[in-house]
């Protein structure tokens, strides 16, 4: 399988290559050259398996490492997860189900892909003569998540930069906390958006490339925008579906709404994706918080950045320029790179851009875009806890009142599967004053409490924080992350643990 760049000039790469190489030289990002396609019985067949089988299989079609050793790997990546399941699917109501993204070790969806990536890392690491520099934005659950995956693997190195501020108190610990030898942290003054940029401009500063180069790093990624990101993501799509299809839940071939709180618009590109690879799929029900870039563009076909930025209670969807979202355009333009490229740069020269309207045709069947200020989110966390004894953090709370915004807006009873992003766990006080309107200062004390009232067990890994040494506590400008980055992880050896 060949990748090629939404911009068009970057020769095409190997998806294992493109694991190493982050984004493409000239700005865009790897694509497949074409969808593998999958017919229903394989689908459905696909959901009798154990999750690890089927997610070997779906990699299978995109890298080229056999069904066997990608077995093997997934068995290694998923065996950390609290459920054997690894994603457990819940019927919460009639026609509703909630696959559960979150059971893995930093207790959310980022697991899935970041439990792999490392291992697909060390296979395209075999074919490189320099070790691995992971560069990592985050709002919130990509840091943790890529951190517990990268941490102490062999020739990788890897930095994490989160907004100041910009996070709930349990993934600031989770990240400040973290252990390993080979593993820089630091706030930043600024928001994710502000990371994220800073980060995709370091991959293209030659003065940062090379300075890295001499100390035998290759700068990569391991946010969404490395394919090595998505391609494990498509694979829950199938699963689920074909598990309902095999509980006789949906009938082979019927059609399947999907909802997904969105941010930087990977998780929902995934299911596109896997929609393109032959699954049936109505509509993706793409949800935002207050920070709603996302659902103005699906209404007027402008996307636009010219707005406030709110910090909400789903922190990890605070993000105002959606990285992914240049993959569905290069899509529904008709794969023209250039009209990519103007829209791009509108958005870095303008802040806006506005797509061609018959592009805009293209999206209107096929996605629809809400979202869903803090009270209505808070007020769909303590109805769903009350009326379907289903307890929803921030984050799916978003995409679950977008939900049935979208059923009584349409009256579309099609069986919908709800993406559950995280752990109520990682966001105990705003999730404590949803179900029991009560103000909570301290995250574990709301931990303690909502545990109490709900009877569903604090993870061990959130208690664990609580007597965990803090070993980041920088705050940079975002102008001082490259030097940073050279300083502290650009020593020519590692330092052995003493
Ligand atoms: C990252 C994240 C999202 C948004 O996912 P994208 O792929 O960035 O759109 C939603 N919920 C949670 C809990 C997340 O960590």
């Amino acid at each position: 399988m060949l990748l090629i760049s939404t911009r068009g000039h970057s020769r095409k790469i190997t998806a294992l290559d493109s694991v190493l190489q982050g984004m493409a030289d000239d700005g865009g990002l790897f694509v497949p050259e074409r969808f593998p396609v999958l017919d229903l019985t394989t689908i459905v067949e696909w959901g009798r398996l154990s999750y690890q089988e089927c997610a070997a299989r779906v990699l299978n079609l995109f890298f080229d490492i056999d069904v066997e050793e990608l077995e093997e790997m997934a068995n290694d990546a998923y065996s950390s997860f609290d459920d054997p399941e690894v994603v457990p699917i819940q019927k919460i109501s009639d026609g509703e189900y909630i696959i559960e993204l979150f059971h893995g070790p930093t207790l959310a969806f980022k697991d899935i892909a970041l439990q792999m990536l490392p291992k697909l890392m060390a296979k395209a690491l075999e074919s490189s003569d320099k070790d691995a520099l992971i560069l990592t934005a985050t709002s919130g659950d990509t840091g943790k998540a890529a951190l517990e995956g990268f941490k102490d693997k062999d020739r990788t190195r890897i930095a994490v930069f989160y907004p100041n501020d910009g996070v709930s108190d349990m993934q600031r610990l989770q990240m400040v906390t973290q252990e390993g030898d080979n593993v820089y942290v630091s706030a930043i003054r600024g928001n994710f958006d502000d990371a994220q940029t800073t980060v995709k401009n370091l991959f293209a500063d030659t003065d940062f490339v090379s300075l890295a180069n001499k100390k035998g790093l290759r700068p990569t990624s391991a946010n969404s925008i490395n394919f090595g990101r998505l391609a494990p993501q498509i694979a829950y799509y199938i699963y689920a579906y074909g598990r309902l299809a095999a509980a006789k839940e949906i009938n082979p071939g019927q059609k399947v709404n999907i909802v997904v709180p969105t941010g930087n618009f990977g998780n929902i590109l995934a299911a596109y994706y896997a929609r393109r690879m032959g699954l049936p799929v109505y509509r993706f029900i793409c949800a935002s918080n207050k920070n709603n870039v996302l659902s103005d563009f699906f209404e007027s076909g402008v996307y636009t950045i010219r707005r406030q930025f709110y910090k909400t209670i789903s922190p990890s969807m605070d993000i105002l320029i959606s990285s992914n979202l240049e993959r569905l355009i290069f899509e529904i333009c008709g794969r023209d790179p250039k009209a990519v490229q103007l829209y791009m740069e509108d958005l870095k020269d303008q802040d806006n851009y506005r797509i061609r309207e018959s592009d805009k045709l293209e999206l209107d069947g096929l996605f629809f875009g809400d979202f869903a200020d803090e009270y209505p989110t808070k007020t769909t966390i303590k109805r769903t806890f009350e009326d379907e004894g289903y307890l929803l953090d921030p984050h799916t709370a978003v995409g679950r009142n977008v939900y049935l915004k979208y059923k009584r807006l349409m009256q579309d009873d099609t069986p919908t599967i709800i993406t559950a992003t995280a752990s109520p766990y990682k966001f105990p006080q705003a999730v404590l004053e949803s179900i029991a309107r009560e103000e909570c200062k301290d995250a574990f004390d709301a931990a303690e409490k909502l545990q109490a009232l709900t009877h569903i067990e604090i993870p061990a890994q959130i208690s664990a924080l609580k007597d965990a040494k803090i070993r980041f506590d920088e705050v940079l400008d975002k102008d001082q992350m490259g030097i940073k980055v050279l300083e502290n992880l650009g020593k020519t050896k590692r330092k052995k643990k003493k």
